[in-house]
């Protein structure tokens, strides 16, 4: 089955056109990469598939897990992880339990307080990203890779089926980089999480990806394998 089918996309911000024609499809539990200039329209790309930007107006279709994106619902089966995706939340005074434990009241409601096992769920995800001895930290006192991880933690809470991730490392030094990605490979390999990754790092990520694609002149290609 197919995680991401785009078919005939055009997508034009006013007069400008940035997408035209995009097809493709990313099969369930496939490690796959985008790369593209700037200003190509990965970002745009990823908004549309997230629903942030309406397809209303525009030709051609997005279909996640097999449903038309304009009827989708399951969005909880969709996580995001975007490039410095803490930025705004430096000097929030939430632990990176709390933190990620947020990314669970869709599940358990506004008004419902974690229990046992939603604790229990924190405490594996934390543990999964290499974050467990810090769950009692405040978030704004780790360093830009461990926010990352903690980002991925949160991503994962609700056990998705698609992880869309938009240059989720950029800033980071090359060890947590590297760090960053085995995650991944691990998260798609051992959990079968399909992975849609933004990125410029063609070269480290060849290791991991089953397919690289390339977003150019407001077409896609696919140049591995
Ligand atoms: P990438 O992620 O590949 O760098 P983007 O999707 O961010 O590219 O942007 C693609 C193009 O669309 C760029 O030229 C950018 O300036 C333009 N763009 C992005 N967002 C908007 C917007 N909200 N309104 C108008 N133009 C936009």
């Amino acid at each position: 089955m197919d995680v991401i089918a785009v078919k005939g996309l055009d997508f034009s911000y006013g007069n400008t056109q940035i997408l035209k024609n995009i097809n493709f499809t990313v099969p369930e539990g496939r490690f796959a990469v985008l790369l593209g200039p700037n200003g190509a329209g990965k970002s745009t790309l990823i908004k549309l598939m997230l629903g942030e930007l309406p397809l209303s107006g525009q030709t051609g279709k997005i279909e996640l897990l097999g449903q038309e994106i304009r009827q989708f619902k399951d969005w909880k089966k969709i996580s995001y992880v975007s490039q410095n995706g803490m930025a705004s939340c430096q000097n929030f005074p939430a632990s990176v339990e709390e933190f990620v434990q947020a990314g669970l009241y869709t599940q358990i409601g506004k008004f419902r307080f974690a229990g046992k096992r939603e604790r229990e769920q924190v405490r594996r995800v934390l543990h999964q990203v290499g974050m467990g001895d810090f769950a009692k930290r405040l978030i704004g006192r780790l360093s830009g890779g461990q926010q990352q991880r903690v980002l991925l933690a949160r991503a994962l809470i609700n056990a998705p089926r698609l992880l869309l991730l938009d240059e989720p490392t950029s800033g980071m030094d090359e060890d947590s980089t590297t760090l960053f990605y085995r995650l991944l490979y691990q998260i798609n390999r051992e959990q079968g999480v399909t992975i849609w990754i933004v990125t410029h790092d063609r070269k480290r990520l060849m290791a991991y990806a089953d397919d690289i694609w390339l977003l150019e002149d407001e077409k896609m290609k696919l140049v591995q394998p």
